[in-house]
């Protein structure tokens, strides 16, 4: 195919508005899948993205557009919506020249529909909005027109408005993507291709999705990472339609893979610039950002001897995901590592990889912004509340500027979240007659915990949120540390404010009575903020043994308590004395 019969183009969204929905109907509208292969959002292939139903990492897959004035080879990259995978969405717009941005009828604009179309118009990309859902009878086309004319300054006539449900409208936008995003340009002879994604496959190494900006790479070429200064021979290249497939060559405009069979994962990383040995570019290009993680935690095998195990399932782990961060870390549960991530659902889905991927059971410590502590002479960074000294001169700690859209009958709701979660108003805008986008400044620490959950019940499930790092703002904050049976857990310490560190400590110490099972012997349960105890429980040593209840009863009833005493079993830590279930160490996040 020629460069003007290409289209690289990334489909937008907030979270649930349709993208995968309608990545489906695209496929199927250019017949890319055969009939026994369909299902549901396809390029979901992750376990994880198909249980859940939310899209965790952006796909790239090239499909075959015949149409009278030629045949058109479309380049889709379906991105995820949640403000964690931000950086993903950054990373697959970089490949693309256009953006469809999809708006779910019956909701409006909302918060990630902003701050993903910010980052398309950073990259200059042609915007094509589109308004999905509008066969749902709560969808209110005028009012979502509206918004986007308002946001936009387009036409209401450039709005396509589909159902990705039953394909209604979908050929429209097929024709709008050719017509409307401009094909890829080329200035340099020599090879240039942007690595924007990699993972780790157990059979064929290292696989590297590639936008080739200049020149070709053919297989069996001799190439070089520019960055990293590594050498390799291309094994493979080739395009996923869905299905990977092997291809001759990939040339400027393209996107594809690479496959480099490096054992060695450190030498094609995500941003790097792959040029031919042969006839080497001379400037790499612009690679990424480095993600900065906003949310630490230590992740601990349960089983202690697979502490190296951890750590090469880590490295391989951060090849496809190159904003987690990891270092050993060592502390009253055994090594593990220090990790950061960019939120608690990044979190999350990192640990379950891990457990799933890599065949490992792990528990997380309780998850900590990163702090900026002043001593006389040094500025500490601290990720883990039990390394904060004792004296210092200031502590300073993370602020987002938070946007939150929402029906204007919720104002009230949203202002007084907010105001309890330190938050600061900046501003106030209608983006409709109905709607009312507020922006504030809030501690990260205030909305790492249960924020979200707050704002959803709050609001009915109307107002959404989204935010961005702002900077490190000077606060008066304290560390509680948690002792259980006499022995201070540094993995269940937190660090919060002043003001609300006695609520926060007797709500935490109250949770864990619940949460920490009974053991053989009793087990006390302090909050202290430096020698001084504020909050105390008990948990009650058990009397029977749990098989004795069903005594007599049917043996079926008592394999399943096993089997639930098992399960539950993995998620357990002993530290110290006591057994500690991973929920409690997650415990702080919803007091
Ligand atoms: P994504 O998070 O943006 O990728 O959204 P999905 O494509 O996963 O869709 C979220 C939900 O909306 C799914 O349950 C879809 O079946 C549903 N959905 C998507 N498009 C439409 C549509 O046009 N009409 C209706 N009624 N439902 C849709
Ligand atoms: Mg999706």
């Amino acid at each position: 195919s020629t460069l003007e019969n290409i289209r690289n183009f990334c489909i937008i969204a907030h979270i649930d508005h349709g993208k995968s929905t309608l990545a489906d109907r695209l496929l199927d509208a250019t017949h890319a899948v055969a009939e026994r292969d369909r299902m549901d959002q396809i390029l979901d292939t992750m376990d994880i993205e198909r249980e859940r139903g939310i899209t965790i990492k952006a796909q790239a897959v090239r499909v075959l557009y015949p149409r009278e004035d030629g045949e058109y080879n479309l380049n889709l990259i379906d991105t995820p919506g949640h403000v964690d995978f931000a950086y993903e969405v950054s990373r697959a717009i970089a490949a693309c020249e256009g953006a469809l941005l999809v708006v779910d009828a019956s909701q409006g604009i909302q918060a990630q529909t902003l701050a993903n179309l910010y980052l398309a118009m950073e990259h200059d990309l042609e915007i094509i909005p589109i308004l999905n859902k509008i066969d749902l009878p709560m969808a209110d086309v005028p009012a979502a027109t509206e918004e986007l004319v308002e946001l936009l300054g387009v036409d209401p006539d450039d709005i396509i408005k589909i159902s990705a449900k039953t394909g209604q409208g979908v050929p429209e936008v097929l024709d709008a993507i050719v017509d409307r995003v401009p094909h890829p340009e080329t200035t340099e002879e020599e090879t240039r291709g942007l690595v924007f994604d990699s993972y780790y496959d157990p059979y064929r190494g290292v696989v590297s999705l590639v936008r080739l900006v200049d020149g070709e790479l053919k297989k069996g070429d001799e190439v070089k990472a520019m960055r990293a200064d590594e050498r390799f021979e291309l094994l493979e290249v080739g395009c996923y339609s869905p299905k990977p497939t092997a291809l001759p060559s990939l040339r400027a405009g393209e996107v594809g893979y690479v496959i480099a069979g490096l054992k060695d994962i450190e030498a094609l990383r995500v941003g790097d610039t792959v040029t031919r040995v042969a006839q080497p570019a001379e400037k790499a290009l612009p690679g990424y950002a480095q993600a900065l993680p906003t949310v630490f935690s230590g992740l601990y095998p349960t089983e202690g001897d697979d502490f190296e195990r951890l750590r090469d399932a880590l490295s391989k782990l951060q090849l496809n995901d190159a904003s987690l961060f990891f270092e050993p870390e060592n502390s009253k549960m055994g090594f593990g590592f220090r990790c950061g991530f960019l939120g608690l659902l990044h979190m999350e889905i990192v640990q379950e990889r891990l457990e799933r991927e890599f065949d490992l059971d792990l528990i997380a410590s309780s998850p900590s912004a990163r702090y900026e502590v002043v001593m006389e002479d040094e500025v500490r960074i601290v990720t883990n509340p039990s390394d904060l000294p004792e004296a210092y001169l200031e502590i300073r700690e993370p602020v987002v500027r938070a946007t939150l859209i929402g029906p204007k009958e919720y104002v009230g709701q949203v202002m007084s979240l907010c105001h309890e979660r330190r938050g600061v108003q900046v501003g106030m805008e209608y983006i409709s007659s109905r709607r009312v986008q507020l922006t504030y400044d809030l501690p990260l620490a205030e909305i790492i915990t249960d924020f979200f959950d707050a704002l959803k019940s709050r609001t009915k499930g109307y107002a959404s949120f989204d935010y961005d790092f702002k900077g490190y703002e000077v606060s008066d904050l304290v560390k509680v540390e948690v002792i259980v049976s006499g022995d201070i857990v540094d993995a269940l310490s937190i660090i919060v404010h002043r003001d609300k560190a006695y609520y926060r400590g007797r709500a935490l110490v109250e949770k864990l009575k619940e949460l920490i099972p009974r053991q053989q012997f009793e087990v006390p349960i302090q909050a202290a903020m430096g020698k001084r105890v504020i909050a105390r429980e008990t948990v009650r040593a058990y009397r029977k043994d749990v098989i004795a209840k069903c005594y007599g009863g049917d043996i079926t009833r008592k394999r399943k308590l096993l089997e639930k005493q098992k399960a539950g079993k993995r998620r357990m830590k002993q530290v110290g004395s006591v057994e500690i279930p991973q929920e409690a160490f997650l415990a702080a996040l919803k007091l």
